[in-house]
């Protein structure tokens, strides 16, 4: 696969919640974009804040070239609700040979048609939202990232059987397999953690180990 510049433009499908979001985040990130929505009211709206935006119907994939978008290297299909108007969106633009293909899902099987249609990335935002709030309100993580492959990295306040002693003396990888990557004190900076670092009852910590062995860590008492 050809590594896609990281400034190259990005054109965005619709501007619903999701794809306003999304058009919004990268136009204040610098990067160009061009919206297109089929809805002309919410061009207007969007107008005024994303730098291009275009009234289009994407489900035309005439429409979609006279607007230039198989010269973008990278595409977002943000229409959800829609499945029919989403899957024709994807297949139009893997017809016009955009190589980064991003797509909204609001199911598994809706997911399942646009992979196999030839979206690169498939996204589903509230099923991610949702097993993100469950693990924030389960526990003592404040923040998390997972990766794909079952990896990690943990914004928590430190289990009780670490606190007071430093990472060697509480065996926190040797015991427990997790990393602590920085430990933060309240009103002080942000440090990288040592085996000498003590972390105290007020510090927050960053790990990183896989979900499973954060998970366990987490749930100490
Ligand atoms: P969200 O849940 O993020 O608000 P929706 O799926 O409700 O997402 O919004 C989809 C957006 O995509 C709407 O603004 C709608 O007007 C637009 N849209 C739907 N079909 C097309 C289409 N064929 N071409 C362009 N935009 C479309």
């Amino acid at each position: 696969v050809d590594r896609i510049k990281h400034d190259a433009p990005v054109l965005v499908i619709g501007l619903g919640r999701f794809g306003a979001a999304t058009a919004g985040q990268l136009d204040r990130l610098g990067r160009e974009v061009l919206a297109i929505d089929d809805n002309d009211t919410l061009v207007q709206k969007w107008s005024e804040r994303i730098t291009h935006t275009v009234q289009a119907d994407a489900r035309n994939i005439d429409a979609l070239r006279q607007i230039g978008a198989g010269e973008f290297s990278i595409a977002v299909v943000a229409v959800g609700s829609s499945i029919e108007a989403s899957v024709l969106i994807t297949a139009n633009l893997v017809d016009l040979k955009v190589p980064q293909i991003w797509a909204k899902a609001i199911s598994k099987s809706h997911g399942k048609i646009l992979e196999r249609i030839g979206a690169n990335h498939v996204i589903y935002p509230e099923a991610e939202a949702g097993e993100r709030v469950a693990h924030l309100v389960s526990g003592r993580m404040l923040d998390f990232i997972e990766f794909d492959d079952d990896f990690a990295l943990v914004k928590m306040f430190p289990p009780k059987p670490i606190r007071g002693k430093n990472l060697t003396e509480s065996g926190v990888r040797s015991r427990h397999n997790i990393t602590v990557v920085g430990v933060k004190s309240p009103g002080k900076p942000f440090t990288y953690a040592t085996e000498k670092t003590v972390v105290t009852d007020h510090d927050i910590i960053i790990v990183s180990g896989t979900s499973s062995d954060i998970e366990k860590f987490s749930a100490l008492e």
